[in-house]
């Protein structure tokens, strides 16, 4: 059995970090025993599966946090790739409402053909759960412009990830991360920006010293984090928690078990 993996196919966090490609948006994949999942799959997702040699056929689930298209404006090319355009009916769709079943204003970004390519579409909002093979996902809550916005607590016979998607801090997060190992969360902010629907470097370092994981992992950078240095508000965070703090990069690997990291990449790339 293969040892854990999560890959990054994208750190990028806003408009014009996506839309330049400054930083991919390809999502997040998580390996663990057999079952590949694919989180928050947005613009490039096949494009940079790819580049960082991840095969979408082996996804048995697609989870998906909300309908801002930086996190699932792939969706549809995902399952179309990992059911081989429907021919090979698989796996399972977890997403919030919105993206399911669409909103007032919004209709769902999942289409009826893809429905159909999946064995199930699950839409969850906080504090549900869904059990896929041997792992268990927990919808976590956030406070976000997609009121129905979550995150994931995972939980694998191995260890325990939470991704915290797009928030900004709450109460109700930290509770919803308590034990977790690893804590993935979207910094789009550098330090002591204020919004209230997203993260910045300062919220992050208050979130993780209430949670204490054992390592914690920042990514979804907007432009001002790009051009403040990322490594210096990865220090910031580390310095104020004392916990190990990696700032992702496009294409990094680690292993959620030792946590060992390194950057998988076909060729020697000069922009990372
Ligand atoms: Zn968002």
């Amino acid at each position: 059995m293969q040892q854990p993996k999560i890959v990054f196919l994208g750190t990028g966090g806003d408009s014009i970090v996506v839309g330049k490609q400054i930083r991919g948006s390809g999502g997040i994949i998580v390996q663990v025993d057999d079952s590949q999942f694919h989180i928050d799959p947005g613009p490039g997702a096949l494009v940079k599966a790819a580049e960082y040699g991840v095969n979408l056929r082996n996804n048995i689930a697609v989870l998906c946090s909300h309908n801002h298209h930086l996190h699932c404006n792939d969706i549809n090319a995902v399952i179309d790739a990992m059911s081989v355009g429907g021919l090979d009916v698989r796996g399972v769709f977890v997403g919030n409402n919105a993206v399911v079943n669409g909103t007032e204003k919004e209709t769902p970004y999942l289409t009826n053909f893809h429905r159909q390519c999946v064995e199930r579409v699950i839409s969850i909002e906080a504090g549900q759960k869904v059990g896929i093979n041997n792992v268990e996902i927990k919808a976590t809550p956030t406070k976000h412009t997609d009121e129905q916005c979550i995150g994931f607590r995972i939980l694998t016979p191995s260890f325990i990830l939470g991704y915290t998607s797009d928030t900004g801090y709450s109460k109700d997060l930290v509770e919803a991360f308590k034990g977790v190992d690893l804590l993935i969360l979207n910094v789009k902010h550098p330090i002591d920006t204020k919004d209230e629907f997203n993260l910045c470097t300062h919220d992050a370092a208050r979130i993780v010293d209430e949670v204490k994981p054992k390592l914690v992992i920042i990514t979804h950078y907007g432009i001002k984090m790009v051009e403040s240095d990322v490594l210096s508000q990865t220090r910031f965070i580390q310095k104020e928690t004392q916990i190990q703090t990696i700032a992702a990069k496009d294409g990094m690997v680690i292993n959620p078990v030792s946590y060992a990291v390194n950057l998988r990449q076909k060729t020697l790339n000069l922009f990372n």
